[in-house]
Parts: C-alpha cells; sequence; structure tokens
C-alpha cells in the first residue's frame, strides 16, 4: 500500500434535516435553533431570544416536553411540538461494576448500538462518549478497531449521550432551586469511547459547542478531553474551533512499530504528529496535551522506549499517561507487568513528565479503555436507506 494514499473513508453520516416531517430539536447548535424556528415562521428579530429560552429548557433544566417550557404561550409550544421532536439515544442495559463505573449500550436511529462510560471518582465523574458506530481505523491492540464502521454519529446522538448520562444520575437541577454548590456527578468528559472523533470532526464539534455553553450543561473547555490517534490535519481546527483539552494515542516511539500499532501513523508519521502538536497548546490556550501509551508486553515497553518517548516530545507541555493493556477477547497482545510499567514510568518520571497509571476500571463489565465494541456490524446501506430509517 502507498503510504500516502488517503485512507478510505466509507462513512456515511446522516443528513441533520430531512425534508419533512419532525426534525430533532437535540444536537442543533444555537445558531442552527435559530434558523431552524425563523424557518418555522419565528420573526427574525425574535428568533434570539426564543432560541435563548428553549436552549435553557433543554440543556439547563432537562425538560423533555415542549408543554414544560412555561415561559412560551400555548401556541407556541403546541408550533415547536409539531416542527421538533426531542429525542435522546434510548438506554438499551446499564451494567454496573464492583468499582462502580457504570456503562450503558445505547441504541441510536437505525438500531446501531453505542457504548457510554461514567467513570465516577473521588474529585471527579468522567463520562466516556463515542462518536462513531465502530471505527474506521484498525489499531491492533483496540476491540473497537475489530467492528466495522457502521457510521458517524450526529451531534445529537453525542450530546445526547451526556443527556441520557445526566438522567441516570438524576442530575438535573430542580426547577425553582437555587444553584448549590455541590460538586458534579458527571463533571468532565471524555472522547474516548468508540471511535476516531476527528473523522467526524463537525457533529463533534458541534456537540461539543453544546457541552460548553454556559447557559446549559455549562462543562469548562478544561475539562473536555479529546483523545485522536493522530489525524493530523484536524489538529489544528480542534484548537481553533473547539478549544478542548488533547489526548493522543502515541503508544511507540518508531514509526516501525507505531505502524503497526496505530496504522494511521503510515499516512502521518510520528515527525508530523509531534509538529501538530507542538503549536496545539497554544493555538487552544489549554495547558498540556495526554500523551496515551498502551503497555503492551515486550512490543513498546522497554527501557529504550520510555527514553526514546521523553526525547521525542522534549519541549511540549505533556502528561504521559500510561495504559496497562486491557485484554479482550483473542487479543494479539498481553499487558506488560507491573514491574516493566512501574520501570517506564519512573523514565518518563525522572525526566520531569507526569507519568499516571491509567488504573483499569469497569474490567468486569469490559467498560475498560479499548473494550468497547457493540454487536452492531456492517451492513451495505446507501445513504437514502439510512437516512430514511433515521426518521430524524
Ligand atoms: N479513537 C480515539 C479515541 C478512542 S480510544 C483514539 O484512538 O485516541 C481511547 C484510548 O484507549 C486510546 O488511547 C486508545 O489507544 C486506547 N486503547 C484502545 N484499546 C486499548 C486497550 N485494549 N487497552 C488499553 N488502551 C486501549
Ligand atoms: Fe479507532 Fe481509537 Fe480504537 Fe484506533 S484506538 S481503532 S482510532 S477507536
Amino acid at each position: 500500500m502507498d503510504p500516502k494514499a488517503p485512507i478510505t473513508q466509507d462513512v456515511l453520516t446522516i443528513p441533520r434535516k430531512l425534508p419533512d416531517g419532525p426534525q430533532n430539536i437535540i444536537g442543533l447548535t444555537r445558531p442552527a435553533l435559530r434558523d431552524a424556528l425563523i424557518a418555522a415562521g419565528t420573526k427574525e428579530k425574535q428568533a434570539k431570544m426564543r432560541a435563548g429560552q428553549i436552549w435553557q429548557w433543554l440543556y439547563h433544566w432537562g425538560v423533555r416536553d415542549f408543554d414544560q417550557m412555561t415561559n412560551l404561550s400555548k401556541d407556541y409550544r403546541a408550533m415547536l411540538a409539531e416542527t421538533f421532536v426531542i429525542s435522546l439515544p434510548e438506554v438499551v442495559t446499564r451494567q454496573i461494576s464492583d468499582d462502580g463505573t457504570r456503562k450503558y449500550l445505547v441504541r441510536i436511529a437505525g438500531g446501531h448500538e453505542v457504548e457510554v462510560v461514567y467513570i465516577p471518582e473521588t474529585d471527579r465523574g468522567t463520562l466516556c462518549i463515542s462518536s462513531q458506530v465502530g471505527c474506521t481505523l484498525t489499531c491492533s491492540f483496540c476491540h473497537t478497531g475489530t467492528q466495522k464502521l457502521v457510521r458517524n454519529l450526529t451531534p445529537g446522538e453525542i450530546i445526547g449521550q451526556v443527556m441520557l448520562a445526566r438522567d441516570d444520575l438524576d442530575e438535573w437541577p430542580e426547577q425553582g432551586a437555587r444553584n448549590t454548590a455541590a460538586p458534579r456527578l458527571l463533571s468532565n468528559i471524555v472522547l474516548m469511547g468508540m471511535g476516531e472523533p476527528l473523522y467526524n470532526f463537525e457533529n463533534v464539534r458541534d456537540a461539543m459547542k453544546i457541552a460548553l455553553d454556559p447557559e446549559g450543561i455549562a462543562l469548562s473547555r478544561r475539562r473536555i478531553t479529546l483523545s485522536t490517534s493522530g489525524v493530523v490535519p484536524e489538529i489544528a481546527r480542534t484548537a481553533e474551533e473547539i478549544g478542548c483539552q488533547l489526548a493522543v494515542s502515541f503508544h511507540a516511539t518508531t514509526d516501525q512499530v507505531r505502524d503497526k500499532l496505530v496504522p494511521i501513523n503510515k499516512r502521518w508519521p510520528i515527525a508530523d504528529l509531534l509538529d501538530a502538536l507542538r503549536v496545539y497548546p497554544k493555538a487552544s490556550n489549554s495547558e498540556r496535551i495526554t500523551f496515551e501509551y498502551v503497555m503492551l508486553d515486550g512490543v513498546n515497553d522497554s527501557d529504550e522506549d520510555a527514553r526514546r518517548l521523553v526525547k521525542l516530545i522534549e519541549g511540549i507541555p505533556a502528561k504521559i499517561n500510561l495504559i496497562p493493556f486491557n485484554e479482550w477477547p483473542g487479543a494479539p497482545y498481553k499487558r506488560s507487568s507491573n514491574n516493566r510499567i512501574r520501570a517506564f514510568a519512573d523514565i518518563v518520571y525522572n525526566a520531569g513528565y507526569s507519568s499516571p497509571v491509567r488504573k483499569p476500571r469497569g474490567e468486569d463489565i469490559m467498560a475498560a479503555c479499548g473494550q468497547l465494541k457493540s454487536a452492531t456490524e456492517r451492513q451495505r446501506k446507501s445513504r437514502a436507506q439510512i437516512a430514511q430509517e433515521t426518521g430524524l
């Protein structure tokens, strides 16, 4: 294969608006919502204010019925109910691990399924969300990579994962209640579930704009982390258009090994990736890049690897997150021993980098990093067929 050849992207994206029928209001950005209200007959002068009111009901209060939007007139609410639906993905199963981790299997339009994981910790609660059903990339250590990509998630399906987790955690504010200072159960989002977020850039961006909006879910840029396998051309755009924290699935210190573990490296090798990462913190006004490094026994875990790693990233504000490999049925690798991981971490730490070892969470329910895979398999369908079956 010519390494510079484009990676084929056989990705189907659901159109955001179908010609007729009610449109899902969840997932529209503020400007898109305003435009949709104007298209539905709202006067231009009023549309911004109406969009703001609806926005608060949906994303601050978590209301799911237009009739509860009591600062809008009855007629206006009736118009909304005729024009839009408020539709979230459906939770099919919820599993709770011994350590409190929750894994949701979620069904989206067309009957496809993705997984979402909630990880409670003492100082935060992190929701790991998916951006695609399956993944077009085929990282050899990743369970999701063995599932053929079915399709990109829509913005509504991405932000919908956050909303349904808040439902499950019972975390919408009580109407009329004053804001309490209680810490949030769902305080952080990581785009580390199924899929490569930067191959679904616009939809991920729009969903994160909703999560960031101060009059709704209102998470700060510091509490959202997007993990990419290294889609170099989209990294600058991420800084500009989302501005969240960035994590990168680095995993190897030579192109030879990285080509095998993270095949997108053949297209954008380590040097190109590092060039893009060097400018990210300044461009996004974020602090440090997280370098994720999966510890695979005898593959990428030598002292020499550790020394090469710190040399490569010299000058980049970074944290190195060592992830003990999480096994899955049929996986071709083994987890490095604890002693090996410790030795590797020491070298990284002595070079001045924070090097936390990620504690596997929810292993008993296959909810740990890289273990996610839903039963959905790709069937060849035309774009029109998929658009039709979504009914969005
Ligand atoms: N596609 C994105 C985000 C999803 S994967 C990406 O690749 O970055 C989230 C993290 O889990 C990535 O760093 C990924 O490389 C890692 N990972 C995948 N499979 C794993 C496994 N079996 N054990 C440990 N980490 C894994
Ligand atoms: Fe896709 Fe990320 Fe898994 Fe690679 S590690 S196959 S990019 S989900």
